[in-house]
């Protein structure tokens, strides 16, 4: 159960105290409080495990101070999306906003290679109006002896160069917690000239030591990959970790699937998740069509498969595309096969244009017939 107390309430408040007393003379009931601290308000929500079927909703609704009560199913108590209940959802971070009404686009380069091609990189992404990218510094890799990424060595040029360009967030892989120590040191030296979406690949989806030490800290908000070789609910319940510890930012990435059945594609798209997500969870979904498809293959409408699976998850209505590119897909370290052009990028967007204009269309149609 959720208590959700009016915005703005003090701690030192009265009705605070009264709440707390009330709720914590209950037996068998422990609770515990969440601040979420917003641009234009304080939301606070006070947690509540335990025998909570004993308890009526609406005598604590009745207490002075309480805006809400929210019964949650056993599934995803924090990010799940329960019955009556209307919590908005999303967050903003860095002066962007992440929410399952809004999209944001993350192009850039699956791992960072040279200063050049990061600068080409971020120089085209401003000249398109973009303000966020990915940028892969800590590579998990199939092969030993593959490239794994510069890791802390390329962070402070890598941030200097987004502050230069005007990139607001970065979407990083990390693959241990200490990278967040590196990532927060090296922001702290260049002066915060960017901000960092942590990422957890599809390979960590169910690493649970990392995602309980990524959700006790809420400084960075994190993507989570659905793990290509889990259900859904397990994914789901790898998510709800990072806020069981704490951490509410989170945003849900879709993939692709392993399985040789998503052949030609490196795996099989799965953005028709994109809507369950958004009913089940009150997460963004994000969807990243270049480890989906996997290749630059062309359909015979000229258009790219990578283009046609992005288009496709934006129509249903995807919150952040998270997309590989590169200045010169041949000289990248990794995954260049997938990555599209720096030629290509006013392309991709207007197309991604297209696509949301349509889901805003159909989310219009789709109020206009359940209103009649
Ligand atoms: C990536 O985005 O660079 C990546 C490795 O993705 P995934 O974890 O989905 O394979
Ligand atoms: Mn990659």
């Amino acid at each position: 159960m959720i208590v959700i107390l009016k915005s703005d309430i003090d701690k030192n408040s009265p009705e605070f105290k009264d709440i707390l007393e009330f709720l914590e003379n209950r037996d068998n009931i422990t609770t515990r409080i969440h601040k979420e601290i917003g641009t234009q308000q304080t939301l606070t929500e006070i947690y509540l495990v335990g025998d909570t079927a004993s308890l009526e909703k609406s005598e604590i609704e009745g207490l002075a101070g309480v805006e809400r009560v929210v019964r949650v199913s056993k599934e995803y108590r924090i990010l799940g999306r329960h019955r009556d209940d209307s919590r908005p959802t999303g967050f903003d971070y860095n002066g962007i906003r992440f929410a399952q009404d809004t999209l944001n686009t993350f192009a850039g380069l699956c791992a960072v290679d040279t200063p050049e091609h990061v600068e080409m990189m971020m120089k085209a992404l401003k000249e398109h109006g973009q303000v966020c990218t990915r940028m892969g510094a800590y590579k998990p890799r199939t092969n030993p002896y593959s490239f794994q990424g510069h890791g802390k060595d390329c962070l402070s040029w890598v941030f200097e160069l987004a502050g230069k360009y005007g990139i607001k967030v970065i979407a990083m892989e990390i693959t241990h917690e200490d990278h967040v120590d590196e990532i927060r040191d090296a922001l702290n030296q260049t002066g915060n000239p960017t901000g960092v979406l942590l990422q957890i690949g599809t390979r960590n989806t169910q690493n649970f030591e990392l995602l309980k030490s990524v959700g006790r800290q809420s400084e960075f908000p994190v993507l989570l990959k659905r793990g290509f070789g889990i259900t859904l609910v397990e994914s789901l319940n790898a998510a709800e970790y990072l806020a069981s510890e704490g951490n509410h930012k989170v945003i849900f990435g879709l993939r692709g699937m392993k399985t040789n059945m998503g052949d030609p594609h490196r795996n099989f798209v799965d953005f028709a998740h994109v809507a369950a997500v958004k009913r089940l969870t009150r997460m963004p979904i994000c969807i990243d069509p270049s480890h989906s498809v996997g290749t630059r293959d062309r359909a015979p409408d000229g258009l790219l498969d990578v283009q046609h699976v992005t288009a496709q998850g934006v129509i249903a209505g995807a919150n952040m595309i998270l997309v590989d590119f590169h200045p010169v897909p041949e000289k990248a370290l990794v995954d260049g096969p997938q990555a599209l052009t720096l030629k290509e990028l006013p392309f991709f967007l207007e197309d991604v244009a297209i696509a949301r204009e349509a889901y805003l269309k159909r989310v219009a149609l789709a109020k206009k017939a359940l209103s009649s």
